[in-house]
């Protein structure tokens, strides 16, 4: 293979110390493109920008803070940024860990996500927090080389893009897990503003995984690094023939 050529993007931002950790772990495999956005974009899924132009502001060659969601920077930079397509798309390193129905919020994951609908193998890489909120990004960084090198080498079966998630302590090993999930509620925090006027503020309380044996949440719980393989494509195979029991009145399919 010619020099490998990675295109980087995340949800903290272009100057998250994540980004960073990550673009330096990964620079020795071949030429980096990194695309990120210029502020915070966490819990933003895999919003696209359709209604206003995206500016892409040039900070050094190949590297570019974009006024956009991680979705924006993947596709802009694949389509225009890009000068051929690139052999690996990863997103992160995430501050917080991006398991279970969280996935489904996640501004890293859609990242990764863009890439696989793009055709190009890809990654999210997120870190746990310590209970005091520290972080470090050297052991997910560290895991994040090892899984590229071999996505590089070997290709992802059958499409679709990983999820790595790391621990806070130093990792027990490995596990290829589900994604898992969470007896989820919603959690909306009311206060009033100085006018006596409520507002709202969505809370991220932390809510008990269901801790399925081969989830997410259990790896991470026992301390080993979960590597979840996820597909673009939703459908729920196991409804399709109930779904077309509704609709077969006679008998065909
Ligand atoms: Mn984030």
């Amino acid at each position: 293979m010619s020099r490998p050529f990675i295109l980087i993007t995340n949800d903290d931002g272009f100057d998250a110390p994540g980004l960073h950790a990550l673009t330096e772990a990964i620079s020795s495999l071949g030429r980096i493109l990194v695309a990120a956005p210029d502020r915070e974009q966490s819990g933003m899924s895999h919003a696209l920008t359709l209604e206003r132009p995206l500016r892409a502001h040039q900070v050094s060659p190949d590297r570019f803070r974009i006024d956009g969601t991680p979705t924006d920077c993947v596709h802009l930079a694949v389509d225009r940024l890009c000068d051929r397509l690139p052999d690996l798309v990863l997103s992160g390193i995430n501050r917080g860990l991006n398991v279970g129905d969280d996935i489904t919020y996640s501004g890293t994951v859609a990242g990764a996500l863009e890439g696989a609908l793009l055709h190009i193998p890809a990654m999210a890489i997120s870190t746990a927090t310590g209970g005091d909120g520290s972080i470090d990004y050297v052991q997910a960084a560290d895991y994040a080389l090892q899984l590229a090198q071999r996505i590089l080498s070997d290709g992802l079966p059958g499409g679709g893009l990983l999820n790595l998630n790391v621990p806070r302590e130093p990792a027990q090993g490995v596990r290829v897990t589900r994604q898992g999930s969470r007896d989820y509620r919603a959690t909306a925090i009311e206060r009033k503003d100085p006018t006596g006027r409520p507002y709202y503020w969505i809370d991220t309380i932390d809510m008990t995984p269901k801790g399925e044996p081969d989830g997410d949440h259990l790896a991470l719980a026992d301390g080993y690094v979960s590597v979840t393989p996820l597909h673009p494509n939703l459908t729920h195979e196991t409804s399709l023939a109930p779904l077309r029991g509704w609709f077969d009145d006679s008998g065909e399919n």
